[in-house]
């Protein structure tokens, strides 16, 4: 069996409960060595196979599986924060499920969560944003059309962009072109939850300069938005005037003034 397991964003105490405890079962680990941590290794058995799939093909690792299946071992493939984030794990399940391996998919902490956390940040802020646009800039990877930098830009939603570090001239611009103020807050979070984590406040405008004086090329986020700064609306849920389900709204709400429309939150 192959269990598809995130290690979270970089603190070792960040996996789940689940991961860590089939790390320490596990007769084999695969893990994505450039950005996984290494001390959650020392969670695996002794005789435990360690490999590090930075130097490895996609065939690598699935051969690497498949002995292991044949030895009657079961594989922890370890991939950093949440495997569904950029994970490359559908390819892999593809071929188990050809070869009828058996696998599943233990979810992690994605370091998108993980550099919310570092910025004290809410993403979805009442009358800011009601939505995160996780997304890239176009790499060696390409982006299909329409899901460019800019065309998401035209959206003033939060946004998280991955694998950009080294491209913040260009994600400026596109940035720009697709419709953010300069002014619009952005920061830069560098290896979030990791001892050596940093966070680099900036403006649309400053995203290149903050990276390039702080020689950011890899291993962060870039987060833009509003939701960074500046006001906001308060929340219904909690709000005494606002009934739901749980909670019967309080008779004499006029002191909380009546800014927000009830209607549509129901
Ligand atoms: N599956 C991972 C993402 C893998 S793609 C997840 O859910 O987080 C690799 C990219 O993720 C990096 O280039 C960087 O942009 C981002 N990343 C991964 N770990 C990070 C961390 N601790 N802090 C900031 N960015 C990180």
């Amino acid at each position: 069996m192959i269990h598809f397991v995130g290690a979270g964003p970089g603190a070792v105490d960040l996996i789940t409960v689940r991961g860590k405890t089939l790390l320490e079962q596990a007769d084999q680990i695969i893990y994505a060595g450039s950005l996984v941590n290494p001390e959650l290794l020392s969670y695996a058995k002794k005789d435990c196979v360690i490999l590090d799939s930075a130097s490895m093909t996609l065939e690598d690792v699935i051969a690497a599986m498949e002995t292991a299946e044949k030895l009657g071992w079961m594989t922890v493939r370890l991939h950093t924060g949440d495997p569904s984030v950029y994970g490359a794990i559908r390819e892999q399940m593809d071929i188990l499920a050809e070869k009828n391996i058996a696998y599943d998919v233990v979810p992690g902490v994605s370091s998108f969560c993980g550099a919310a956390a570092a910025l004290k940040a809410e993403y979805t802020l009442p009358s800011i944003s009601q939505s995160v646009i996780i997304t890239r800039m176009e790499g060696r990877t390409p982006v299909p059309d329409g899901q460019k930098i800019a065309d998401y830009a035209a959206h003033q939603a939060t946004m998280v962009i991955f694998l950009s570090a080294s491209l913040t001239e260009g994600l400026q611009k596109e940035l720009m072109d697709g419709g953010y103020d300069s002014d619009t807050p952005a920061a830069i979070v560098y290896k979030a939850s990791w001892p050596d984590e940093k966070i680099y406040p900036c403006t649309v405008a400053t995203l290149a300069e903050t990276a390039r004086q702080n020689g950011i090329s890899k291993t962060a986020l870039i987060v833009v938005g509003k939701v960074l700064e500046g006001p906001y609306d308060r929340s219904l849920l909690y709000h005494p005037a606002f009934t739901h389900a749980c909670r019967k709204a309080e008779p004499d709400t006029q002191q909380y003034g009546d800014h927000f429309k009830t209607d549509d939150h129901r």
